[in-house]
């Protein structure tokens, strides 16, 4: 299956096929019915109050992603990825773009088509890699190649949404550039885990936020929920409204307590050991 054959032929399949279903799980059986493979995908993201896609988890990450290499003291990979249930879900999911682009059309055109229309939650677990390199591939397949509206245009059509609804959010340990301006421009908001400037997101103890604040000179977001558990992602939505703050998660779901994102940054700063 190639990019182009996808856009063409298997994207209006689905569409088609989820036109007269309405109920989530139908919908993902259509999809694994269509298109032959699909990634799991979860009913009610508390992050958006959506669908939700996973991607596989290391094959979809980036390969230098602290989290991802261990912790510098107990070797132990901190992912949230590889713990309880998103562990499950992972085990899943299938590293390629294929089943990672079904599962994109199925999560966006069911999360528009609820009322009230909602966003679709992008790979809660894995990310926008593929063995090491961008997933230039998944990236055209949502947003379009030259000759080809991708998965979010021929959505839009068919539901008749107007060229600007914001459609899908997620979090990527990519550095900024051309392909989250692409994603952007579709309504695909994607937040810049471990990226210390505007749009960006880092797991940094609270406790050490100040001497942080004080070596970028800029202020860092307490991510509310964080602070006081009664605040959740749908009274906030800090993540997915605005692109000009930079916010700070606290460690959380077992990972120690001591995890810092970057790394290298905390050893410059003193927080971390430094490593002989
Ligand atoms: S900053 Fe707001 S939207 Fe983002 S994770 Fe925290 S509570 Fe949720």
């Amino acid at each position: 299956m190639t990019v182009t054959q996808f856009l063409r032929d298997t994207v209006p399949a689905l569409l088609d096929g989820f036109a007269d279903v309405y109920r989530f799980n139908d919908v993902r059986l259509q999809a694994r019915r269509i298109a032959g493979e699909c990634n799991p995908m979860g009913v009610d993201n508390q992050k958006v109050a959506g669908p939700a896609t996973h991607r596989s988890y290391p094959e979809n990450c980036p390969p230098s992603c602290a989290h991802l290499k261990g912790h510098h003291r107990t070797g132990n990979a901190s992912c949230m990825s590889n713990k309880g249930n998103l562990r499950k879900h992972n085990n899943k999911a299938t590293p390629g773009w294929y089943p990672a682009a079904v599962a994109a059309t199925a999560c966006i055109f069911h999360a528009q088509r609820t009322y009230p229309p909602r966003k679709a939650r992008l790979h809660v677990t894995g990310g926008l890699w593929l063995d090491g390199e961008l997933d230039w591939q998944y990236i055209d397949c949502l947003t379009g190649t030259r000759d080809l509206d991708g998965i979010v245009t021929q959505i839009k059509r068919r539901l008749r949404l107007p060229p600007d609804t914001k459609v899908a959010f997620g979090y990527a340990h990519v550095p900024h550039g051309d392909w989250r301006n692409r994603l952007m421009d579709h309504g695909i908001h994607f937040r810049l885990s471990a990226h210390a400037d505007d749009g960006g997101v880092i797991t940094w103890p609270f406790d050490h936020l100040k001497v942080l604040e004080q070596h970028l000179g800029r202020r860092i977001t307490r991510c509310p929920h964080n602070l006081r558990r009664w605040i959740n992602c749908q009274r906030c939505r800090l993540c997915f409204l605005r692109d000009n703050n930079l916010i700070a998660f606290s460690p959380t779901l077992g990972a120690p307590r001591d995890t810092f994102d970057p790394p290298e940054l905390a050893r410059e700063l003193g927080l971390i050991p430094k490593t002989t």
